[in-house]
């Protein structure tokens, strides 16, 4: 094929095989290369004593994402992997004890909000409806490029004149009394890493993609998803070479020639995407006299996510049928405020949690062994600019987390545990190459979004790319995997 090019994807998350897939659709030759033993870095699927535990996201929205691109393969993405739809969305715990129900049906939610504060309903029904508004006027330029200066100036006016700019704890202040649901409906922006009290208002149009087309739960866990992408890239003719790490992004005449293994091979490309993050490829993967120090400077002084630490656990009592927990858990306790200045700017742990606890076997007994259940349990900790020490801390905190859950939510937890694995800002830092152990790269502020996140084709190099959480539009499976799609067709005109 005419300008056929030879292209290397590093880095085989969400978004690298996003990229890799549609590269190959565009007729290229596309190498990926990850250095883990399994594809899907953040959706990495751990298997202990029976038991698959997905290793990071499990809440799948925007599933027509994954069907436009089976669809525009040749396939039905139903032929690859099963999606489920889950309601409710969230179960959301009150300190104490009672809970909120998110669910998909509007009239429901509403219900709940009359039972939960009478005074809230019509404010409620206002913020729903501003919601929308900023989701139709937004959404669209998700899967677009910010490459260019105006292309933010186009949208600032809209954001102004909406109210996005403030923080989407006080948005949703704006229209609701209550403090609990005033929470409940601002706390989106801690699924990609940031913190409610500053992640611009403009980032509510999350929730409205859940509302549009569900929660969705894979068959088989995430990591089915994983499987089915890297199955259809090998499909397509794509080569995967895992266990591979990339250590050089090799540069001349301020272009990237290829990459070097560690074993010393040069594998050379016209085009080069990068699903590592952009801090750690700035700091080791592209040599220091090649790089722009303000860009250097600015990677180093922007702000950084949230880190967690999550403790995968299967136990051999069932808890399904009690019926306190549903599949997706929020957990989080009552000095909010304090709580999120400590996970987000503390430089200790947090006094208070704040969990996620994932049971999939409700909805799914095939990902554990017969009669047992399967949990993981997400706490938010600050990333590694904190003073905590990892590796003296690790164990105390997994073992509050669980007497916490034992204590309230899952009786003689401990006695039952029969599978356990956990990962900590260290592996985030170590494992998955992630600048001061951030889960979800640079926070999601209004300073780092959209044309402020560093761009998706390097400022520096023209055929150097970026795709994942790092770079625009930002962190989440449907961000990065938009990530994707804007460097495919970027590449694709050339
Ligand atoms: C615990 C957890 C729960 C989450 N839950 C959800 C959720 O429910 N829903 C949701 O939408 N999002 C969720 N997220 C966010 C979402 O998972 C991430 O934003 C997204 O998966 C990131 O994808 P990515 O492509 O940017 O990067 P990654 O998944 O980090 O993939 C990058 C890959 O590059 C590889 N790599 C890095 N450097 C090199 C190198 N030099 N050579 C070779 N390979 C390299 C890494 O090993 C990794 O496999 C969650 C995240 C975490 C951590």
């Amino acid at each position: 094929m005419a300008g056929r090019k030879e292209i290397v994807v590093i880095g085989a998350g969400f978004g690298g095989l996003s990229a890799a897939i549609r590269l190959l659709l565009q007729g290229h030759r596309v190498t990926l290369l990850e250095k883990r033993d399994q594809p899907g870095g953040r959706g990495y699927q751990y298997q202990v004593n029976g038991f698959k535990f997905d290793g990071g996201p499990t809440v799948i929205t925007a599933p027509y994402m994954f069907d436009d691109l089976f669809a525009q393969a040749g396939r039905k993405r139903e032929d690859y992997f099963q999606l489920l739809p889950l309601d409710p969305y969230y179960r959301i715990f009150h300190e104490d004890g009672r809970h909120f129900d998110y669910r998909r049906d509007p009239a429901d939610i509403l219900e709940q909000v009359r039972q939960w504060s009478p005074g809230d309903v019509a404010g409620y029904e206002r913020f729903s409806k501003a919601v929308r508004g900023v989701f139709d006027r937004f959404y669209p330029m998700t899967d677009q490029s910010f490459q260019r200066l105006p292309d933010m100036l186009r949208i600032m006016p809209d954001m102004l004149r909406m109210g996005l700019f403030l923080g989407m704890y006080q948005y949703a202040s704006l229209f609701i009394k209550d403090e609990f649901l005033r929470r409940i409906f601002s706390f989106h922006p801690l699924l990609i890493g940031g913190s409610p009290m500053d992640t611009p208002a403009i980032f509510a149009l999350i929730s409205q993609v859940e509302k549009e087309w569900g929660v969705h739960y894979a068959v088989g866990g995430t990591g089915a998803i994983v499987h089915a992408l890297a199955t259809l890239f090998t499909e397509l003719g794509g080569q995967l070479c895992l266990s591979t790490e990339v250590k050089q992004i090799v540069i001349k005449d301020k272009r990237a020639t290829g990459v070097k293994l560690g074993d010393g091979t040069f594998l050379p490309a016209d085009e080069v995407v990068c699903n590592g993050e952009i801090a750690f490829a700035y700091q080791h993967l592209i040599a220091p006299e090649h790089q722009h120090p303000l860009i250097r400077a600015r990677l180093n002084t922007m702000g950084y996510s949230s880190s967690l630490m999550v403790i995968y656990f299967g136990t051999k009592k069932r808890y399904a049928h009690e019926g306190k927990l549903s599949h997706h858990n929020i957990i989080v306790a009552d000095q909010y405020q304090r709580l999120l200045r400590e996970i987000f700017h503390g430089r200790d742990l947090p006094r208070d949690l704040a969990l996620y606890l994932h049971m999939p076997t409700i909805t799914d007994p095939s990902i554990a062994p017969p009669g047992t259940e399967s949990f993981y349990v997400l706490g938010l900790v600050p990333n590694l600019d904190a003073r905590i020490n990892w590796a003296e801390a690790s164990q105390p905190y997994r073992d509050r987390i669980m007497q916490f859950l034992e204590d309230h939510y899952l009786p003689d937890l401990q006695a039952n545990i029969i599978a356990e694995h956990r990962i900590d800002p260290l592996h985030f830092r170590d494992t998955l190459n992630s600048h001061k152990g951030a889960a979800f790269a640079f926070r999601p502020s209004l300073m780092q979004s959209a044309w402020f996140r560093p761009h998706n084709r390097s400022d520096q190099f023209a055929n150097l790319y970026f795709v994942g959480a790092g770079t625009h539009p930002g962190a989440g499976v449907p961000a990065v995997f938009s990530s994707g799609k804007i460097v495919a067709d970027m590449i694709g005109r050339g």
